[in-house]
């Protein structure tokens, strides 16, 4: 028997199980989730979540941030339209369990303190209170460690997606049908060597896209975080959050010497891309450490938590020790170009999250504007999908003429030794500094790798992809700096 459902949504992070309570109030929902339903960036997210409540702040001034860190390149009306939506995403929360702080953080790039925690380590609880919610609503079906190989394009549209399960040797792929299909796969640090990302986050969604006949947008700008523990772990670096260089944190050379304020007179409050640029560039000289040995010990254990209790496993207390960091891929501020109602241009596909370019982030994203573009967007698109519910019904003959293909696997080694390869090019040739000729040689290295198993060949299309990208742009803008020093 044919599986089919009104929703299929690929992806369980924030974007994608907002939209799945959103859309099961109108119909059924199967959300997809290639790992293990925490193996997700949303799972990740320190900081918080930006927006405006109460009278002290304003939409007007989140706008202007916002608008002001993308340096000219967001659009407007997605910045509006995420900036608003701020005071009912933030009901949404609490209306499911979140327990959000009493006062916001200053986060870089923000000019008034509008960053809600509900701890050092938000996104673990946003990811837990929505699949607490999810798991509950009996119009939702979230299937772990099922992935989306292909999204299944008849007669110029989208009929929703070819599965397999993640961790199986089947080369056959099943079709799952849906009328409408949302892709909400997360973001793409993964193909780099250095990431704060989770697994999961390998650009599959751009991938899915582009074979789908998808054009991509701004996927050049890929925002890397200065201050990741150099040690990294499980495939990922642990991020430590801007907050703690909010509250005072230093970033020291190998002599111990303050260095940031040669690069910008921000010091350690310059944007992130800044920051990133000047650590990357010392690091070629000998480590890089975090210091907050100046702070009181117990402020900065009782603020950060999680961080502190992270740390410990590295055998390093946050108040006493150096932290040595190091910079890592960490947002992609583009991907797929979406409208307003995150429609794509394939009939019956949307994204949301990460993965799409809603315009929100422009060339560079202000910190903690994506949990709310996520949330925002996903209610919005919900709503837009209700009005349609009923006469989007899929025609049965369509259903009929889908073949299904089979698929090449490669060893689950070959498979990681080939996505490190990717990683290695993308970090020395397409990452913090970037140059006509490295973008030239990792788009050789790139074409030339012998992709025969589609989850090799995801990795291959994101990353040339934004090789394309970054050529296309040859001036600097936001995160994407082209140098002649690395020549
Ligand atoms: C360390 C870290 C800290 C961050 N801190 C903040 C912060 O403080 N504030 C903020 O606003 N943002 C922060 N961000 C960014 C933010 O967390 C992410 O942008 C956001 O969580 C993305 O949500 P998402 O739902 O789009 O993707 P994710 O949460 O990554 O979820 C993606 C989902 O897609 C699934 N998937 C992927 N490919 C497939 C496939 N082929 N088939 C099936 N399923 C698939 C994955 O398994 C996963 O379930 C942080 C990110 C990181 C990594």
């Amino acid at each position: 028997m044919q599986k089919q459902t009104d929703y299929l949504i690929i992806g369980a992070g924030i974007a994608g199980l907002t939209a799945a309570l959103h859309l099961s109030k109108v119909g059924h929902v199967v959300v997809l989730t290639k790992g293990k339903a925490h193996n997700a960036n949303t799972y990740w997210a320190q900081g918080g979540v930006a927006g405006v409540i109460g009278k002290q702040d304003s939409f007007e001034s989140h706008i202007e941030d916002t608008l002001k860190v993308g340096v000219g390149h967001c659009d407007e009306a997605a910045v509006r339209q995420m900036v608003v939506g701020a005071p009912k995403a933030f009901q949404f929360l609490q209306s499911i369990g979140l327990e959000i702080e009493s006062e916001p953080f200053m986060e870089a790039g923000h000019s008034q303190s509008r960053v809600w925690r509900s701890s050092d380590f938000t996104g673990r609880d946003v990811l837990g209170v929505l699949l607490k919610a999810a798991q509950r609503n009996r119009s939702i079906k979230i299937i772990e460690k099922h992935e989306a190989a292909e999204l299944i394009v008849h007669a110029d549209q989208c009929l929703g997606a070819f599965t397999r399960p993640s961790d199986s040797n089947t080369t056959s792929l099943k079709p799952y049908f849906a009328k409408q299909t949302i892709l909400a796969t997360g973001g793409l640090g993964q193909l780099y060597h250095k990431t704060s990302n989770a697994l999961g986050a390998g650009g599959d969604g751009l991938a899915l896209a582009v074979n789908a006949g998808l054009d991509l947008q701004d996927v050049e700008f890929v925002q890397f975080h200065p201050t990741a523990l150099a040690l990294p772990k499980n495939g990922r670096h642990l991020l430590l959050s801007e907050t703690l260089r909010g509250m005072g944190a230093k970033i020291l050379n190998q002599h111990q010497e303050q260095f940031l304020s040669h690069f910008d007179k921000r010091a350690e409050l310059a944007p992130r891309d800044i920051v990133s640029r000047a650590v990357f560039i010392e690091e070629m000289h000998g480590p890089v450490y975090l210091d907050m040995r100046h702070i009181d010990s117990n402020h900065v254990e009782k603020k950060f938590p999680n961080i502190f209790e992270a740390l410990t496993a590295y055998d390093l207390n946050l108040a006493k020790d150096l932290i040595p960091i190091t910079p890592v891929a960490h947002y992609a501020c583009g991907g797929v170009p979406v409208d307003l109602h995150s429609a794509t241009g394939l009939s019956r596909l949307y994204a949301l999250g990460e993965v799409a370019r809603t315009g929100v982030h422009g060339a560079n994203r202000l910190a903690s504007n994506s949990l709310l573009e996520s949330l925002v967007f996903a209610k919005v698109m919900a709503d837009h999908l209700a009005k349609k519910f009923g006469a989007d019904q899929l025609n049965a003959s369509d259903l009929e003429m889908v073949e299904t293909p089979a698929v090449v696997l490669e060893s689950i080694d070959q498979v990681k030794a080939y996505s490190a390869r990717i990683g290695k090019i993308m970090w020395e040739h397409v990452g913090i500094l970037r140059s006509k000729n490295s973008l030239e040689k990792a788009k050789k290295e790139i074409s030339k790798l012998p992709a025969r198993d589609y989850r090799i060949q995801h990795r291959q299309i994101a990353a040339y992809k934004i090789i394309l990208a970054c050529l296309a742009r040859s001036e600097s803008l936001g995160t994407h700096f082209m140098s002649k020093d690395i020549d």
